[in-house]
């Protein structure tokens, strides 16, 4: 089975990447997702949440406060590396959880995570291999400002957050390049599934999905 982290910065093109993959016959599992549910009650990280950073972050229904923790690690490194610390540890077990799930029931699926944090937060040991979805700095700065209907400044904060694509395209096996239309999208995306095939064809044996 292989595990496939996709990664990228914002406005790169992972979710559209991950639609794609998923009409291949992919698994796709979003970690953004994940961590948001992780911090839900009964969530895997909600009591040691509540525990470290107190009940004001809390709702009286018990909910996670998320502007007021926004607001708390926004500018604090600090703050930030605590959330992180009990967030992605979550995330990742939850992970394992559900790849060893998907192992079990269906051993030759290709499984797919989701998320712009794989590199940052140690998602790689979870993972067989990395892809990463490019597109250029001008290109993500237009989708962004597009699609969260943000200003040049508030998209190019957004934006500088983030570790840049040449430092993650280090730990990358494959690069999907995503500067160009959806049609120009899924032709590079079936090159780049075609090398994986190559590469790995025991793998791909049994994954269904267009050639
Ligand atoms: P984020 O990290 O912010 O969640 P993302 O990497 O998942 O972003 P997408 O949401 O897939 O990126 O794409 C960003 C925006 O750009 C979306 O509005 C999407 O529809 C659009 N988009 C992505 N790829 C293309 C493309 N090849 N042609 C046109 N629009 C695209």
């Amino acid at each position: 089975m292989a595990v496939i982290g996709l990664t990228g910065n914002i406005g790169s093109g992972k979710t559209t990447v991950c639609q794609l993959l998923a009409a291949r016959g992919c698994l796709c599992l979003n970690a953004d997702l994940l961590g948001r549910s992780v911090s839900e009650p009964g969530g895997e990280a909600y009591e040691q949440l509540r525990q470290s950073f107190g009940a004001e972050f809390f709702s009286p229904d018990g909910w996670l406060l998320r502007p007021r923790m926004a607001d708390l690690v926004f500018n604090d490194k600090e703050q930030l590396a605590r959330l992180n610390g009990i967030i992605h540890p979550a995330v990742r077990r939850v992970l394992c959880q559900k790849i060893a799930a998907v192992q079990a029931e269906e051993p030759q699926r290709v499984i797919v995570v989701e998320a712009a944090l794989l590199v940052e937060a140690d998602y790689l040991s979870i993972l067989n291999q990395l892809w990463l979805v490019w597109a250029d700095d001008d290109v993500r700065l237009k989708r962004v400002m597009s699609r969260d209907k943000l200003d040049r400044q508030q998209a190019l904060a957004r934006m500088n957050n983030q570790m840049p694509q040449a430092q993650k395209a280090k730990y990358a096996r494959y690069i999907v390049h995503n500067n160009n239309g959806r049609g120009e999208l899924e032709q590079e995306l079936a090159q780049v599934w075609q090398q994986f095939c190559q590469d790995f064809p025991s793998i791909m044996m049994e994954q269904a999905g267009p050639a």
